[in-house]
């Protein structure tokens, strides 16, 4: 079992994200940032959801729904179709919610994006932006954050939504030109411009790749 991170490591995240105009909360598990979850979002707001198995697990789509909110998730939809119009609609969401595949100490929150719609929701469109992290995501430089992202999540995350580009055998990422290449977009978050916008629940349990 992986010693999860201190509270002074924390309390740093914490602070350089205040810093980049990031909001942050802490949660000691998954039930816990659901219930923050529930606490910050209205029940009348509409809601957008990027696929993440973080959010699975805390099973964040049928919580918010049950209890009135009109939610946006693509995993929901029947049709090719229906994929595409919820991954439209959800950029101009009230509220998007969605895990990231990492976060260094220093802030910077990083991702890798196959068709780009959670990325770019993630930057602009939503009013407001909640990303899940657990503990296991973090890490201790930019450069760490962007190795982890290629290496460990990529190859992960193409396993996981059935495509077979060259890391899923090898373990890690040869920047290949696959026509399975799940990694189109690779985003780096610094900072936002409205202090108000976007808000990291850092979970101090490990979940996701
Ligand atoms: S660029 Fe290709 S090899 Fe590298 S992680 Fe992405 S899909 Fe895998």
């Amino acid at each position: 079992m992986r010693k999860l991170m201190s509270k002074e490591k924390i309390n740093k995240l914490m602070d350089n994200l205040n810093q980049r105009k990031i909001n942050s909360y802490y949660a000691e598990t998954f039930e816990e940032a659901v219930d923050e979850i529930l606490n910050l979002i209205p029940k009348d707001s509409l809601v957008g959801i990027g696929n993440s198995v973080t959010l699975k697990r805390m099973d964040i789509t049928n919580i918010l729904t049950k209890r009135g909110n009109k939610v946006l998730d693509k995993t929901m939809a029947k049709t090719k179709e229906e994929v595409r119009e919820l991954k439209r609609k959800s950029l101009l969401t009230d509220w998007y919610i969605t895990g990231t595949n990492a976060i260094s100490i220093d802030g910077h929150i990083i991702n890798v994006d196959h068709s780009g719609n959670r990325v770019a929701a993630m930057i602009y469109g939503p009013d407001k932006v909640i990303i899940v992290v657990g503990e296991n995501k973090i890490t201790n430089s930019l450069e760490e954050a962007i190795y982890r992202v290629k290496n460990i999540a990529s190859p992960k995350n193409a396993k996981r939504a059935g495509f077979n580009p060259p890391c899923v055998e090898l373990g890690r990422c040869v920047d290949c030109k696959s026509p399975d290449r799940v990694c189109n977009s690779l985003v780096i978050i610094e900072g936002q411009h409205d202090k108000d916008r976007m808000i990291v629940i850092i979970v101090g349990e490990e979940e996701g790749f």
